[in-house]
């Protein structure tokens, strides 16, 4: 192979606040699908019901090159999720219109950061469980990150939208309130951090999962966090993960016979797999179909249905209509390994690589290889605070390469396709 070491290995560094309970998230990727559904469901008559007083949240929006038009359906959608969450934490989501997404992808969605229980946030339900942003606050009562975006938002702007609120299906067109709905339920936490590699299945990040992880369940009601049946990492949870048989293990009784059933395909498709209901078992125009893996041209939804609400509601989230089955007390989740985060993967242009927090500096050594072992490029810092490098990998050929990151006395290998 040829490569200009020189060129490629591009090393940046983004400064974040140092403190061992907030780290960076991986987005979740919301793809398309060229079939007209032909499916109109509109908003609940309370939620279309313009008055005021009806709205129990805020949420805000920044717009990053976003046209006019498209500004409506995002408030629109914006003003539902308004009506539904119960929170006195206003939500800042920063919303970006992207002209460089691949063509099969609409959005790409994640809370800003991940938190858990710590002397400065005390009443989160679960601890050794990482809450988005959004529901920290909510939880906590307080604001975290100081006035800092709460929820990422990236739309692909190539996308033929339809920017319409009537919920009016359009053929061959893709309508933007029903994709925002459903990207802006990813950053409330429908979203797991698991994943499946060629021969394991692992979560969590710097020995905690996500609030949606500790939910997920096989099919002998079995939680994959329990770590007495399934390490982490292990082949057994790869096999769950791909076994298209994986369930949110809802504690409401009305779903003890009808567990939502979630998006784990074999293969395992990274970014979506797992942070999607089932699409066979939610078909397009069925009342929870909001947050299946693709969204179709004139696939109109403007509900999240009541499977995704109860499942938020019992991740922490206080809903309108849902009096919860929330844990009160707090409930402890066992520490897991450590791990180092890469995203996204495959990767086309920059690779973000996120350690877990610590106080104190540490020497911090990365090595590129290629399929057949030959090292790349190595990087190795001294004394170091951050927690995310970005690397721009733009210069490398397709193909298949690895990611040693060493971190102090730990290790931690990633595959990664170009
Ligand atoms: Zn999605």
């Amino acid at each position: 192979m040829r490569f200009s070491i020189a060129i490629f290995f591009c090393f940046l560094f983004q400064m974040h606040g140092i403190a061992q309970d907030s780290m960076p998230v991986k987005p979740v990727v919301c793809y398309l699908s060229e079939q007209n559904a032909f499916t109109e469901i509109p908003a609940q008559a309370f939620i279309s019901n313009s008055s005021r007083l009806t709205f129990t949240s805020n949420i805000e929006v920044t717009y990053i090159d976003f046209p006019e038009q498209a500004k409506i359906p995002f408030e629109y959608a914006v003003a539902i999720w308004e009506k539904y969450l119960i929170s006195t934490q206003t939500i800042r989501i920063k919303a970006t219109w992207s002209k460089t997404m691949s063509s099969t992808v609409l959005a790409e969605t994640g809370a800003t950061r991940i938190y858990r229980s710590s002397a400065n946030i005390t009443n989160l339900p679960y601890t050794n469980v990482w809450y988005p942003t959004p529901l920290a606050e909510a939880l906590a009562g307080k604001d975290l990150n100081s006035g800092d975006y709460e929820i990422n938002v990236t739309v692909n702007g190539a996308i033929n939208w339809y920017y319409g609120t009537d919920a009016k299906a359009q053929s061959g067109k893709y309508d933007m309130v029903t994709v925002l709905l459903h990207e802006i339920a990813h950053g409330l936490g429908f979203s797991s951090s698991m994943s499946v590699s060629d021969t394991q299945g692992s979560y969590g990040q710097s020995g905690s999962a996500y609030i949606f992880d500790i939910f997920m369940q096989d099919s002998k009601k079995v939680k994959l966090t329990n770590t007495g049946v399934y390490g982490n990492p292990s082949v057994d949870l790869k096999t769950s993960l791909i076994s298209n048989a994986l369930y949110f293990g809802l504690k409401n009784p009305t779903f003890a016979n009808t567990l939502p059933r979630l998006y784990a395909p074999s293969p395992y498709k990274s970014g979506s797999s797992f942070s999607h209901f089932d699409e066979s078992s939610y078909p397009v125009g069925s009342a929870n179909s909001l947050m299946s893996p693709s969204v179709r041209t004139a696939e109109v939804n403007h509900t999240p249905g009541d499977i995704l609400l109860n499942c938020l509601n019992e991740m922490g989230w206080q809903i309108n209509g849902l009096n919860g089955y929330v844990v009160t007390g707090v409930e402890t989740i066992p520490e897991q390994l450590f791990d180092v985060l890469v995203f996204p993967n495959p990767v086309e242009t920059i690779l973000n690589v996120a350690f877990p927090l610590q106080s104190q500096p540490r020497a911090i050594r990365i090595e590129l290889f290629d399929s057949v072992g030959k090292i790349l490029q190595s990087i190795e810092k001294q004394d170091v605070t951050v927690e995310t490098f970005t690397i721009d990998v733009n210069a490398l050929n397709e193909g298949i390469y690895f990611l040693r990151v060493l971190d102090g006395q730990k290790t931690s290998v990633k595959k990664l396709v170009k």
